[in-house]
């Protein structure tokens, strides 16, 4: 059983220096081999105690065992050409080098099966496993073969959703799609995004989740929001759609950013998980700051169905700066449940 406010992270965590170069996306492993499998599985078990450690009550993987959210799924596809590189836009906002479609894409064995029946066993506690959505998939490739977005993320559709099946049965409580493509590609998503992400998340027994955000604190995302100007109202066009969809949480960005609270009055009725901690950012928020971003959520989203939540993955961030935006995400919360007449203890 959840308390109320559950606290969770929206899914990457910095990783070991001993794994790999901190501060850094797509950095390479240190390790190899049988050594590499080893200290993976090291850093996802420490990541776990990490978050129990900082009063995180929905415990993640933290990403430690991929090398990027969506690649590194991609890596274990059948149809993907990794050496046959092209250079796309990703997000129409910065050139990344990625792999070729050159075939039916298909899925052999289980990519994360493993490593979450292990988070399974690190703790009692629910946990939650993010993959990345089917239309942020295909705006990380270049597609010689379907020669069509739709048809590519309809196909990432139906193996993510396999994936997402032995996922639960391995014991996953919350299934969530990384989509921030929803927040770039407006016509797509209305015409067929969010078809395809329901697809994903057909049938699945599990809650599930949708996390769109205005991406990682990296400087390309950072010079991409200084044009967006003083208020952010992109979610409007997703969340209509979304209100109307089978997807349980919603996840989104708001701690430090100009996304109108308001905006979620949209999507009243599902459960909203908020980011209360900025990601782009080594300031580190109090934990009155963290209550009063959810306070002021308060207005928008019932009590009961309010996740705090960090506004993104912080993997680029120092180790020591994730720890403690964890303990201050946990501490924050706990300042509103006591408001609210409940103690994270009492549930
Ligand atoms: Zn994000």
């Amino acid at each position: 059983m959840n308390p109320l406010l559950p606290t969770s992270i929206v899914g990457s965590l910095p990783k070991p220096s001993w794994l790999a170069q901190p501060e850094k996306l797509w950095s390479p492993w240190k390790l190899h081999g049988q050594e590499l499998i080893e200290a993976k599985k090291d850093a996802l078990g420490l990541s776990a105690h990490e978050q129990r450690l900082s009063g995180i009550d929905i415990i993640s993987d933290g990403e430690q065992t991929r090398q990027h959210f969506v690649t590194t799924f991609i890596e274990h596809l059948s149809g993907v050409d990794f050496e046959k590189r092209e250079t796309v836009r990703i997000r129409d906002r910065y050139d990344a080098s990625v792999p070729t479609v050159v075939g039916a894409v298909s899925r052999e064995r289980s990519v994360f099966v493993e490593d979450a029946k292990f988070l399974r066993q690190q703790t009692a506690q629910p946990i939650k496993w993010a993959l990345p959505g089917p239309m942020t998939m295909i705006d990380t490739l270049y597609d010689s073969h379907y020669k069509s977005r739709e048809k590519l993320a309809w196909e990432f559709a139906k193996i993510l959703n396999e994936e997402a099946k032995e996922l639960v049965a391995a014991g996953v409580d919350i299934i969530q799609f990384d989509e921030p493509s929803f927040n770039v590609f407006f016509d797509e998503m209305k015409d067929w995004g969010v078809a395809a992400l329901e697809r994903a998340a057909e049938g699945l027994s599990s809650e599930t989740a949708v996390h769109i955000c205005y991406g990682y604190g990296i400087k390309a995302n950072t010079d991409w929001k200084a044009t967006l100007g003083s208020e952010w109202r992109q979610y409007e066009e997703s969340f209509p759609l979304l209100q109307k969809s089978t997807i349980d949480i919603v996840s989104l960005e708001c701690q430090n950013s100009h996304v109108p609270l308001e905006l979620v009055e949209i999507i009243r009725g599902k459960k909203v998980m908020l980011g209360a901690i900025d990601v782009a950012s080594n300031e580190i928020e109090t934990p009155e700051e963290v209550a009063a971003t959810l306070r002021g959520a308060l207005e928008f989203v019932d009590a009961d169905k309010l996740y705090p939540s960090t506004n993104c993955g912080m993997a680029p961030l120092p180790r020591q700066v994730a720890r403690d935006k964890m303990v201050a995400l946990a501490a924050g919360a706990e300042i509103l449940r006591a408001e609210l007449g409940q103690s994270r203890m009492a549930k």
